[in-house]
């Protein structure tokens, strides 16, 4: 959507396609089928294009071919894909993941089954409702924090600190100029609490001053 805001303004949108491939059914599942409706709204009256259950298995050399699971391809001047994402060898050798995909996790102390083993952000796998939580930063920073709890608690001896809220938003850019923000309370009791808001310039403030923040994070 940015770079459908950024071809308008430069007046070249009409010269362009733009199509998303997903391998999911709908974009945004996580947040729920209303929140994938206003999704696929969104790209549909920006025009563009949405295709779902396409899972890339190969991009070519030159970056202009990609083929999809189901043996169909297509082909683009740029194509932007996310790698494949997996644990670390090294974590997978460790054993810590008892062969599994992702790292299984107490998901109150993000302990791993070895003891005072800690696995935070993307190589762990934390059940919320029918999916996990996201793997996104910022839940990997607020496993960060969590952790960092549990291990003072237990060198200071004293009590656990709350169990682990999975709590956490993304930001989500309309345009260059709006965004929306998508997340929630993800180990709510009776099941994950998301909402994806409207985008809006005050939202696209707060994406500008979050990036800001990070960016001047320092240890
Ligand atoms: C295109 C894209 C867009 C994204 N957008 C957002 C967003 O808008 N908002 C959001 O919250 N999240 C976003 N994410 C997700 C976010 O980047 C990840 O969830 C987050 O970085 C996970 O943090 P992490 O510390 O768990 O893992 P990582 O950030 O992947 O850190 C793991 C580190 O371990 C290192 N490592 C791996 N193997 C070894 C080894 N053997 N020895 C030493 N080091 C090793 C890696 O080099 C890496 O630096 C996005 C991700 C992608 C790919």
């Amino acid at each position: 959507m940015i770079i459908n805001w950024w071809a308008r303004n430069k007046g070249i949108r009409k010269d362009l396609d733009i199509s998303v491939y997903i391998p999911e059914p709908g974009p945004l599942g996580v947040a729920g089928k209303e929140a994938s409706m206003r999704v696929r709204n969104a790209l549909d009256q920006r025009g563009i294009e949405l295709v779902t259950g396409a899972g890339v298995t190969e991009v070519s050399a030159n970056g202009r071919e990609a083929s999809f699971a189901d043996g169909s391809m297509t082909t683009a001047d740029i194509i932007a894909t996310i790698p494949v994402h997996k644990m670390p060898d090294i974590v997978a050798a460790s054993g810590v993941s008892n062969s599994k995909p992702w790292v299984p996790v107490n998901k109150a102390t993000l302990e791993t089954s070895t003891s005072n083993v800690f696995a935070i952000g993307d190589v762990n796998v934390v059940p919320s409702g029918d999916f996990a939580i996201p793997k996104a930063g910022v839940f990997a920073a607020g496993q960060g924090t969590k952790v960092g709890e549990v291990i003072a608690s237990r060198v200071n001896e004293s009590g656990e600190p709350e169990p682990y809220d999975g709590v956490g938003y993304c930001f989500m850019a309309y345009s260059g100029g709006r965004s929306a923000t998508v997340g929630g309370e993800f180990l709510a009791e009776g099941g994950p609490q998301t909402i994806l808001s409207e985008p809006t310039v005050s939202g696209m403030k707060s994406k500008d001053r979050f990036e800001r923040d990070w960016r001047n994070f320092r240890i």
